[in-house]
């Protein structure tokens, strides 16, 4: 079956965008050895599992051999870290080996993480770890069966090594699936160089890719930034809608496709509370829960700048005032878009103005009252079938929910559809099992010491979100109250 194993690239982004990128080989290691494969998503790409799942799968997805058809390579990106401009980052510890046409005829990056120094590594040493990349591979895949867009993990793989983080941890590498690799730092790169046809060029490319419907219109690089604009809009709602943090939201980790990338320091809220953050880097809560959205049109202004020159190449005033029109309206859409998710999470069918101040005012009721935010909105399927208790129960003080429900009840009644019915639509789209970040790290712990049994477990939960499972209750529930406030590291 030496056959099988047959990865039927089929390379744009080498083949065309030559001086976007260094062709570049991923390291020998010792030993690279399968640690997790995603036989579903293996499928998915057309590739066989079992071949994968090989001594030549696992030289492969580490990046010590290069498969045919593959063209490896490092991509050029810049972007702007917690706020300050970097013109040079680029694929410092990661290569792209190359692109499928998935089963669904879409096309797909195979992206190694951890492959080894390349041109752009800087002072890094182009390594990863097993803990964070076991880690990058469950977040993806939880936020995958969220129904949010998402990279995601086609593989971790031990590369033999021993990598000095905290100490020797087992060197690894995550083979990552992507939409593509372009990010709004992409463009940052070619913008901070004065390189306008190179921004044409890859503006063209990311349109050709991922809006290929406005190929050929007229103003195609202002419709082309509404587009990134809309998609990350929605993407932010739904972090928003299922309490999830990214922690590093630079402009680097901006895809313009409008699927998450990069989880580094990311964690999910158990409490309600706007201000919350967890990466041990983000001291002045700059990428907090609540100030995703204000950073994402942040970040999509990043963006804008570097198209002023394509979208009215004799007039820059005008193509600013045109960019800042549309940079503008990223907060009605956002919030359209958050308020639509509210609605599916409270169960409302209709659109009533009164909702904004309804879910807003949910929200705000739950603040400082150390609500578990995933479980109140299981709880309210509770609500709409007449019990009030299951909800109620989360707050310290029931008086803020009471004044609430009562509202929320007058609300439910502005509709006819059966209670049942409508408490199993939300209990479709509200999750049981979230990542929690206790859940996480005792996985990560036993599973880096040796024992992958808690990880696959937790996997296989997270796998199916919104369907409880027998003899997973514990996976619903939110830390222990004794336990540690929360930390994530990149
Ligand atoms: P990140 O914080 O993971 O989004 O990465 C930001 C930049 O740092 C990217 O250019 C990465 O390639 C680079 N980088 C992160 N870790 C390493 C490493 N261990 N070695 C080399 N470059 C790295
Ligand atoms: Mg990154
Ligand atoms: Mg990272």
């Amino acid at each position: 079956m030496l056959d099988a194993l047959a990865f039927p690239f089929n390379n744009s982004f080498a083949d065309e965008m030559e001086g976007f990128f260094v062709p570049w080989q991923g390291d020998k290691v010792p030993d690279p050895q399968i640690v997790v494969l995603n036989i579903a998503l293996a499928a998915e790409l057309g590739l066989d599992p079992v071949a994968l799942n090989s001594a030549a799968g696992a030289a492969a997805l580490s990046g010590a051999m290069a498969p045919a058809g593959a063209s490896p390579l490092a991509m050029a990106y810049a972007g702007h870290q917690f706020g300050g401009f970097s013109a040079q980052l680029g694929d410092g510890r990661a290569i792209l080996l190359g692109e499928l046409i998935d089963t669904e005829g879409r096309r797909r990056d195979l992206h190694l993480k951890g492959s080894g120094r390349t041109p752009f590594s800087r002072g890094g040493d182009g390594k990863a770890v097993l803990g964070p990349v076991l880690r990058e591979y469950l977040m993806g895949e939880a936020m995958h069966a969220l129904g949010v867009p998402t990279t995601r993990a086609l593989a971790a793989v031990t590369t033999g090594e021993e990598i000095a983080r905290n100490g020797l941890e087992k060197g690894a590498v995550l083979a990552r699936i992507a939409a593509s690799h372009l990010r709004v730092g992409t463009f940052q790169f070619f913008a901070a160089r004065g390189e306008t046809e190179k921004l044409r060029k890859l503006a063209d490319y990311a349109i050709a890719r991922h809006f290929p419907d406005i190929v050929g219109r007229e103003d195609p690089y202002l419709e082309f930034f509404r587009r990134v604009r809309d998609a990350q809009a929605s993407l932010v709602a739904r972090w928003v809608n299922i309490g999830f943090v990214h922690g590093v939201m630079n402009t680097d980790n901006t895809t313009i496709s409008g699927e998450t990338i990069d989880y580094g320091p990311c964690a999910f809220i158990d409490s309600y509370d706007p201000k919350a953050v967890f990466s041990s880097i983000d001291a002045h809560g700059r990428y907090a829960y609540g100030n995703q959205p204000v950073i994402m049109q942040w970040n999509l202004s990043r963006l804008a700048e570097t198209l002023i020159d394509l979208v009215n190449p004799e007039d820059s005033d005008d193509a600013i005032r045109q960019l800042t029109n549309e940079i503008n309206a990223f907060p009605a859409h956002y919030q359209q878009e958050w308020l639509r998710g509210m609605r599916a999470k409270l169960g409302l069918l209709k659109e009533l103005p009164e909702d904004l101040h309804l879910a807003n005012d949910l929200l705000k009721a739950c603040e400082g009252q150390d609500v578990d935010f995933t479980n109140l909105f299981r709880a309210l399927a509770g609500s709409v079938r007449g019990n009030d208790e299951l909800a109620r129960a989360y707050f310290d003080d029931p008086a803020a929910f009471d004044a609430w429900a009562a509202r929320y009840h007058t609300r439910l009644a502005a509709e006819d559809i059966a209670a049942e019915l409508r408490a199993e639509a939300m209990n479709r789209i509200n999750p049981i099992y979230i990542p929690r970040n206790h859940l996480v790290e005792e996985a990560l712990k036993a599973a880096v010491g040796g024992d992958l049994e808690p990880f696959h477990k937790l996997l296989a939960v997270l796998a199916h979100p919104f369907t409880e499972q027998d003899g997973s209750e514990t996976y619903a529930l939110p830390a222990p109250v004794d336990a540690h406030r929360h930390v994530t590291f990149c």
